[in-house]
C-alpha cells in the first residue's frame, strides 16, 4: 500500500516515513509537518472529522460524530455591522448538527492523535492537562475503548468528565499546579510503552485542529480574509496557517493566506507582548507576575507559559507569513461577549471562545478588520449547558492521587502494572 503521507522537516528538508516522530530525526528544532500525497482535498465518506482524512496523518478512522460545523452569521454580523462573518463551531449544538460531546476543539486533536499512535507505535498515550485536552482524550477513550493516561492538577479533577464511563482511562491527580502535572507526566513517559501526546509537535494534533479552517473554506467555498481565534499555546493558529497553505496549493479556494487574528486574555498575554515588540522570543518581561496574572483571567486554558512561539514553524512564523495581528480582551469584555453571543446566536460559549468574540469586537471597533472583509470566527468550545442537560455525563474518580508524600517508585510501579494490561 502506498503511504498517503510522509513527514517533512521544514528546517533541513528531510522527508521520512512516520514512526510517531514528534521531531526531526536529524535533531532540528522546528516543527515537522505532514506532507500529503493528495493535493486536492476530497470530502471522504467517513465519520465526523475523518471526512477530512485526506489531510490527516492517519490511514484508519474511529466511529465519531465529532467535527466542526460552519455557518454564516446574521445576528452577530448584524450587531457588528459585518457583511461576511462566518462561524466555525466546535462543541455541542444538535440543532446545527454539532456533536462534540467533550465540548471543545481539543477533541479534533485527540481523535487523529489516538489513531496515529495506534497505527505507528504500540503503546499508551499520556496527556498532562489542566482541563479541555485531558477531557477530550478521556472522551475519545471512553467511546473507543482505547487506553489513555491523563495527569491533572488536583484542582482540575472535576473537569475530567465523559459522556460514557471511561473504563480505559488512568486518571492521576497531582497535589500541585499544571507545571507539576507536566513534570510527573514527563517522568512517566520514560517508562516503556508510554508515549507523550506531544502538544504542538504532534502533526496529528495540528492537522486535527486544522479541520476548523478546512470546514470554513469548504463551507465558504473560498479562504476567508481573516481567521480569528483565542490562543494559549497558539497551536490552533499554526494549524490554521498550515491548513490554509494546503488549501492555496489545492487551487480551488483562492491564493491568499487568511490573516491570523489571535487573541489572548488580559492580563496574561505573553505572545501579544512579544509579537507587538517584534520579538521572536518571549522574555520574562512579557509575563510579569505570572501566577497573579493567571489568577485574573477568565479563560485559564489560554494561560500556557511555554507556547511554541519562536520555534521554526511556530506562532511567530505563522503570524509573519499571514500578516497576522495579535490583540487582547479583558475578562469583563469576554464575559459580556459570551452573554451577547448566547443571546443572539443561541449557544453558550467556553470562556476561551468568549475571549475570541471579545477580540473580534475590539478588532472591528479599532478598524483592524473592515466591515466587508470575510471573517472565519473560530468558536473553539461551547454548548456545555446543552451537554449537561442532554447527556448523562460522569466524572471519573481519580485512580491515583499523588501527594508530596507519595514515593515516585510506587507511582511508577502502579502505572507500569496498569500499562501492562494493554501491552
Ligand atoms: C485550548 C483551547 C484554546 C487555545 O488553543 P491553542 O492551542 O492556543 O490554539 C482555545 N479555546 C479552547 C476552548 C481551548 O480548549
Ligand atoms: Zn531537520
Amino acid at each position: 500500500m502506498n503511504p498517503t503521507y510522509q513527514l517533512v522537516c521544514p528546517s533541513c528538508g528531510l522527508r521520512f516515513p512516520d514512526e510517531y516522530n514528534l521531531t526531526c530525526p536529524s535533531g532540528c528544532t522546528g516543527l515537522i509537518r505532514a506532507e500529503y500525497t493528495t493535493s486536492q482535498l476530497s470530502i471522504r465518506d467517513l465519520p465526523g472529522l475523518f471526512r477530512y482524512a485526506d489531510w490527516l496523518p492517519v490511514t484508519g478512522h474511529l466511529p465519531t460524530r465529532s467535527a466542526p460545523i460552519c455557518y454564516k452569521s446574521t445576528a452577530l454580523a448584524g450587531k457588528l455591522g459585518l457583511t461576511d462573518l462566518w462561524i466555525v463551531f466546535a462543541g455541542f449544538w444538535p440543532e446545527r448538527s454539532a456533536y462534540v460531546t467533550s465540548g471543545s476543539f481539543k477533541e479534533f486533536e485527540a481523535l487523529p492523535t489516538m489513531v496515529r499512535l495506534a497505527e505507528r507505535a504500540k503503546g499508551v498515550i499520556l496527556v498532562a492537562s489542566a482541563g479541555n485536552t485531558g477531557r477530550a482524550f478521556a472522551e475519545v477513550s471512553s467511546k473507543t475503548g482505547k487506553p489513555v493516561i491523563v495527569v491533572v492538577p488536583e484542582k482540575a479533577r472535576d473537569r475530567i468528565w465523559t459522556s460514557t464511563p471511561a473504563e480505559h482511562l488512568l486518571l492521576i491527580t497531582v497535589d500541585g499546579d499544571y507545571t507539576d502535572a507536566i513534570n510527573l507526566g514527563n517522568t512517566l513517559c520514560t517508562l516503556p510503552g508510554i508515549y507523550p501526546e506531544g502538544g504542538a509537535k504532534n502533526v496529528a494534533r495540528r492537522d486535527g485542529m486544522g479541520t476548523m479552517m478546512l470546514e470554513g473554506a469548504v463551507t465558504m467555498k473560498h479562504l476567508p480574509d481573516w481567521y480569528v481565534q483565542a490562543v494559549g499555546s497558539g497551536t490552533g493558529g499554526i494549524a490554521a496557517w498550515e491548513a490554509s497553505m494546503r488549501l492555496v496549493a489545492d487551487g480551488r479556494f483562492g491564493s491568499d493566506l487568511p490573516r491570523l487574528l489571535l487573541i489572548q486574555n488580559e492580563p496574561f498575554i505573553p505572545m501579544v507582548n512579544a509579537y507587538q515588540a517584534g520579538r521572536r522570543d518571549i522574555i520574562a518581561d512579557d509575563m510579569k507576575n505570572p501566577k497573579e496574572a493567571i489568577s485574573r483571567v477568565y479563560a485559564d486554558v489560554l494561560t500556557n507559559r511555554a507556547p511554541p512561539f519562536g520555534i521554526p514553524g511556530g506562532v511567530y512564523d505563522a503570524l509573519n507569513a499571514t500578516k497576522g495581528v495579535m490583540t487582547t480582551a479583558t475578562s469583563d469584555e469576554a464575559k459580556a461577549a459570551g452573554e451577547l453571543f448566547k443571546d443572539i446566536e443561541g449557544i453558550d460559549l467556553d470562556p476561551a471562545a468568549a475571549v475570541c468574540v471579545a477580540g473580534l469586537i475590539r478588532a472591528v471597533k479599532s478598524g483592524i478588520i473592515k466591515p466587508d472583509e470575510s471573517i472565519l470566527l473560530a468558536i473553539t468550545g461551547g454548548g456545555y449547558e446543552r451537554i449537561h442537560s442532554n447527556i448523562p455525563t460522569s466524572v471519573h474518580t481519580p485512580d491515583l492521587e499523588v501527594t508530596q508524600d507519595t514515593g515516585s517508585e510506587s507511582v511508577m510501579q502502579f502505572v507500569k502494572e496498569w500499562v501492562s494490561r494493554y501491552a
